[in-house]
């Protein structure tokens, strides 16, 4: 039996200059993905770091702190049937070039960094990605 999941999505700095916010919440809800909570905001570059620490080895690290926090993005709790793993499919492959046709990232993404939206792996750290923002 399948059960109901949550999963943090971030519309990225790229998307929200965009203003692409509702067109990506609109994606979310056409597939059975309901919004529980959303609120825009803008992290500081130590917030970032903080958030994206498991990729501290990473030789993109840097940039990627720098990147979540050059503007407003908008965190939204999705909840729904397998969550998670619909999250990811909607958004496609992390690089927008290798994304498949309709995800959100074929649609909106500019490159590997500017790729509009970020989803949790997994069920864990759904849960604690959930709770950095919403305490
Ligand atoms: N990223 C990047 N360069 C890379 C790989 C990743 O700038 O070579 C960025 C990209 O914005 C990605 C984020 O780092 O969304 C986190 O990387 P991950 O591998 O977790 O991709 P995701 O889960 O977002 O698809
Ligand atoms: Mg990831």
């Amino acid at each position: 039996m399948s059960e109901k999941e949550k999963t943090l999505s971030i519309i990225k700095p790229d998307a929200v200059e965009r203003n692409l916010s509702e067109k990506i919440k609109s994606i979310f809800l056409q597939n059975n993905l309901s919004i529980l909570e959303s609120k825009k905001l803008h992290v500081s570059k130590d917030e970032a770091a903080e958030f994206y620490k498991v990729h501290q080895s990473k030789p993109f690290y840097d940039q990627l702190c720098g990147y979540l926090s050059s503007g407003p993005i908008e965190v939204l709790v999705l909840e729904g049937e397998n969550a998670v793993l619909k999250n990811r499919e909607l958004m496609g492959a992390t690089d927008p070039k290798n994304a498949e046709e309709g995800t959100i990232r074929k649609l909106y993404g500019i490159s590997i960094d500017k790729n509009s939206v970020h989803g949790s792996d997994s069920k864990d750290n759904a849960s604690k990605e959930i709770s950095f923002f919403f305490k």
